[in-house]
């Protein structure tokens, strides 16, 4: 089989660590989850090699030169203008080692520019305050103030179904900060955060400030959690893995973004062809690879026949195809596995009863985008994060007990609530348990400046630029005792 270039001039090695580029001795082959083509290679690294990593890093951070928040400020800003006049490369790379459609890769470096430009402009707003040491007699002839500190070194792990915004969302936020980062990138995407880091480090980030690990989770990632100094674990996977890397991480402080599964409700008085063409959207964007794919949809009664056939109509006409291709809606999954799963659970929900009204078939890593109803509770595609193409639409009589029944749900990341009645949006939005609820819109909305994260199996704690920059510094008093004034 031959190797293939990539598209990016992305560097020969395929690690970075220590101010060097590396060849580890063992390699992962990235392939084309389309048609298995050889897209590239990049490092399969060791624990040893995290220890190396993690140490340099460190070693930048306390011992080497200061990184003056205004540089970090400036290097930002020119890394986001380098991604803006390499937008249509980041995205062939994006779309050719991972499941988005072209259409789809280019909205997502636009989304990382913005998330490198929201932390850049983050440089000014690392505020401290005096504080009010005089508001009690203990403090009396003190001064005092605090600033906002790097934690250290940041271990950013990320997923595979936004390969670059993610590592963006974790990288970008930590350097401005003024942390060091070792980076672990998802074992099936990993080309795209070695060409981002290349970026940065052209943008004008100092070499050894940061670090990018590809490899497995079980090495990597699991190393890279149990260093003893890494002072910050920002993760964004699935709810097993975040488990194990709580359980790893002990008493380090951890911010995980984990999965979802999606609810809209869909209220007596909505607008339904507004819901319908959102929850699709929201449906089948990345092949529902997507923590906030819409999964479930609760329809009121009286709109349940209406709503299926608008969903079910705008669901057949969605282009299923080759990722290249501009008119392509939706491509393949990351791997022939993945698809194979979301076929057996659609299976099983349709042997306990279910109807499956359109899509319900599966080529290799492509599974058809497929609309299902009266699904058996405790189905797998009910309870469980589908992470593929696939909806469900349920009926309900009182929205009491659907809000009920979707707080209930093991996950709480975002919702979606149709209604024209102000209220009841209000009042539906003030009840549900999760991390943000859009008011006629679905759940799979979200600006990067927003605190994001979820409730519940959703996840630990918030990113969104400001606040990931938040959680990566920490406050940092500093007192005076005067020698009081003798009378
Ligand atoms: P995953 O959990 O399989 O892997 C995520 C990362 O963790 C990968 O880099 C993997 O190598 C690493 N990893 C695996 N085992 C590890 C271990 N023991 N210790 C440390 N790291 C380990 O997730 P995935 O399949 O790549 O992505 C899909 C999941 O990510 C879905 O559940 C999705 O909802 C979630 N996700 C959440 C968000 C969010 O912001 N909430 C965003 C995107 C994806």
């Amino acid at each position: 089989m031959t190797i293939q270039p990539a598209p990016l001039n992305t560097p020969a090695g395929g690690a970075f660590w220590a101010g060097h580029w590396r060849s580890p001795a063992a390699v992962l082959e990235v392939h084309d989850p389309e048609d298995g083509r050889l897209v590239g290679v990049a490092g399969d690294c060791t624990a040893g090699d995290v220890d190396e990593a993690v140490s340099a890093v460190a070693k930048a951070v306390l011992d080497g030169p200061a990184w003056p928040v205004w540089q970090r400020r400036e290097a930002l800003h020119r890394a986001a203008a380098i991604l803006r006049e390499r937008e249509a490369d980041f995205a062939q790379l994006i779309s050719q080692e991972g499941c988005k459609t072209i259409r789809g890769a280019a909205a997502e470096v636009r989304r990382a520019i913005e998330t490198v430009r929201l932390s850049a402009e983050q440089a000014d707003r690392l505020e401290g305050r005096t504080l009010p040491f005089g508001d009690t007699p203990r403090g009396e002839n003190r001064l005092g103030w605090y600033t906002r500190e790097p934690v250290g070194v940041v271990a950013a792990i990320t997923p595979f179904n936004d390969p670059l915004n993610l590592v963006a969302h974790k990288v970008a936020p930590a350097l401005v900060g003024g942390n060091g980062v070792v980076l672990k990138p998802a074992e099936q995407t990993p080309l795209i955060s070695l060409a981002f880091i290349e970026l940065l480090l052209e943008a004008g980030v100092p070499a050894d400030r940061v670090a990018v690990l590809p490899g497995r989770g079980a090495t990597v990632g699991a190393a890279l959690v149990a260093h003893p100094r890494v002072d910050l674990v920002s993760f964004t996977g699935g709810y097993a893995t975040g488990n194990a890397v709580a359980a790893t991480a002990g008493a380090k402080k951890t911010v995980m973004e984990l999965g979802g599964n999606g609810t809209v409700l869909v209220l007596p008085d909505a607008d339904v062809r507004r819901a319908a063409r959102a929850v699709v959207d929201g449906a089948f964007g990345n092949a529902g690879q997507n923590c906030l794919s819409v999964q479930r949809v609760f329809v009121a009664h009286e709109l349940l026949d209406e709503l299926i056939e608008r969903v079910v109509h705008l669901t057949s006409e969605l282009v299923v195809g080759s990722k290249a291709d501009e008119r392509t809606d939706v491509g393949p999954l990351i791997d022939v596995a993945s698809a194979a799963r979301v076929e057996s659970w659609v299976d099983e929900a349709v042997e306990g009863g279910a109807a499956a009204l359109t899509g319900a078939k599966r080529d290799g890593a492509y599974y058809w985008p497929t609309v299902l109803t009266s699904v058996p509770v405790g189905a797998q595609v009910l309870t469980e994060e589908v992470f593929g193409p696939l909806v469900s639409i349920e009926p309900f009589d009182s929205v009491d007990a659907v809000v009920t029944e979707v707080n209930d749900l093991e996950y709480g990341l975002q919702a979606g609530v149709f209604t024209r009645d102000l209220d009841s949006a209000l009042d539906v939005a003030q009840r549900l348990r999760v991390g943000a609820v859009m008011i006629n819109d679905t759940g799979d909305f979200r600006i990067d400046a927003m605190p994001f994260g979820g409730s519940k199996r959703s996840g630990v704690g918030r990113e969104g630029v400001p606040f990931a920059v938040e959680a990566m510094t920490e406050p940092k008093i500093v007192a005076i005792h005067r020698t009081p004034r003798s009378v």
